[in-house]
């Protein structure tokens, strides 16, 4: 499908400053500039998008979508990671069948969308000895029906380790050859390389210090890098991991993963909170990229990631939602909005710019990613793109419209989106899915959650 995209107030993008006007072609941007004209020879649908600002979508680099139904669980409202862990994710592990996981994948995709993301990268991790392959297919399937750009990032655990949900919860951690046979099944499946793939798979162990032991970890690196694929786990989210690293292998969690072969360019963890100016200098120096996710460090009472002080030595930076378990808004925008705040709380208003937000929420996310043609709005990228309608009450006093979603944060709304050239969003309704229904099916993967908690 081609589309001309007219009459924007604004246009993020390096290349056409000022531009009102986007042409998308199979599937890639074509044109930007000012009153394009229709063209005669080649049909396309015509979107006018006066009163809205156009940016890259969103790309999301750490996600769980199965907690998208274990949102504000009573018990684990005032704990901490360790704690909230066995209360809320492993507690409700075991109940969580293909059919929940669908509905959960559903909501989770559907709040990414409905706040301008185009790409999730979901670290998904409910395998154990006896994983059902039907758990992972409901993410794909949940993906490929509403157009989402999906990069897998495939969990494991090896050990029940040293966080105690998963011995309360009597779950039984996979071998080391069932996660690479497992793995390899899915890459087959489904992994495309490329810088605009739709499905990407990632080798992804839940926790590097928690739940695999050295002998995976290098099984799996080697394993990811004779494959081509990225790497991606939890890293330095509290301080526990530290303490660990020190009692179990007698060095530091970032010096314990780059024994294991677990830092480099093609690597990127979420949290990285308490990274101190030794980890930073490792991440900087091997290109290791972080998952910076603030609302959900803020709500589990983690800390604030150093992104200010990584960004200075060159750490890869992007922004994530984490689990609605613990970001229970499910918004990448939110995301944003926050990263531009909480940083400047530490260290003054010109620790971030709006501009360098957006960037590590779309452009350099995508590039964590591998996902070079996308994240960024020029002439022959993919065509992943939303219009946010800013022609509303709480916009109109805005003097920087461009910026006007990311400064005023939630609720905004997004008119239209793209992805790949294909219509996610269309007239403020995600394509393909119906919101009562979504609830309804919700409301019923909840309860069946608790029938027999
Ligand atoms: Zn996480």
């Amino acid at each position: 499908m081609n589309y001309l995209i007219r009459n924007a107030v604004g246009i993020h993008n390096d290349s056409h400053p000022g531009a009102t006007d986007i042409r998308i072609r199979n599937g890639r941007i074509a044109e930007l500039g000012w009153q394009l004209t229709p063209s005669a020879a080649d049909p396309e649908t015509l979107v006018d998008a006066s009163g809205c600002v156009v940016w890259p979508g969103l790309v999301n680099t750490h996600h769980h979508l199965a907690q998208s139904i274990m949102k504000g669980v009573p018990e684990g409202l005032n704990q901490n990671l360790g704690d909230w862990l066995g209360s809320v994710p492993y507690r409700f592990w075991p109940k969580v069948t293909p059919e929940l996981m669908y509905h959960a994948a559903r909501l989770g995709f559907y709040e990414l969308i409905r706040s301008g993301t185009t790409t999730c990268a979901d670290h998904h991790y409910l395998y154990h000895a006896t994983t059902s392959p039907e758990l992972e297919a409901a993410v794909w399937q949940a993906a490929e029906e509403l157009g989402i750009r999906l990069v897998l990032c495939r969990g494991s655990a090896t050990e029940t380790g040293s966080h105690e949900g998963m011995i309360e919860h009597r779950i039984e951690p996979e071998t080391i050859d069932q996660i690479i046979d497992r793995l390899d099944a899915t890459r087959k499946q489904h992994h495309q390389d490329g810088p605009d793939a739709m499905k990407k798979l990632v080798v992804a162990p839940t926790s590097l210090i928690h739940s695999s032991s050295p002998e995976g970890l290098k099984a799996q690196a080697a394993w990811a890098r004779e494959h081509g694929l990225k790497m991606h786990s939890h890293l330095l989210e509290v301080d526990f991991d530290e303490i660990q690293a020190r009692e179990k292998y007698g060095q530091s969690a970032i010096d314990y993963a780059e024994s294991c072969g677990w830092l480099g360019d093609d690597v990127w963890y979420a949290h990285l909170v308490h990274s101190d100016a030794h980890a930073i200098e490792r991440l900087a120096a091997t290109g290791t990229g972080i998952a910076h996710c603030p609302t959900s460090n803020c709500r589990l009472g983690s800390g604030i990631a150093p992104v200010i002080e990584m960004q200075k030595a060159g750490v890869p930076i992007s922004l994530a939602v984490d689990g609605s378990a613990s970001a229970e808004s499910g918004s990448m925008l939110q995301e944003l909005n926050l990263a531009w705040l909480i940083h400047r709380a530490v260290h003054g208003p010109e620790a971030t710019t709006l501009e360098q937000v957006l960037d590590w929420g779309s452009r350099d996310g995508a590039q964590l990613l591998g996902l070079s043609d996308t994240g960024s709005l020029a002439i022959g990228k993919a065509a992943d793109l939303v219009l946010y309608d800013i022609d509303q009450p709480r916009f109109a006093g805005v003097h920087s419209p461009l910026m006007a979603p990311l400064m005023c944060g939630e609720p905004v709304q997004v008119r239209d989106s793209f992805v790949q050239g294909r219509r996610l969003v269309a007239d403020g309704r995600v394509a393909g899915l119906d919101e009562a229904e979504l609830t309804a099916k919700v409301q019923q993967s909840v309860a069946q959650l608790l029938a027999d908690a």
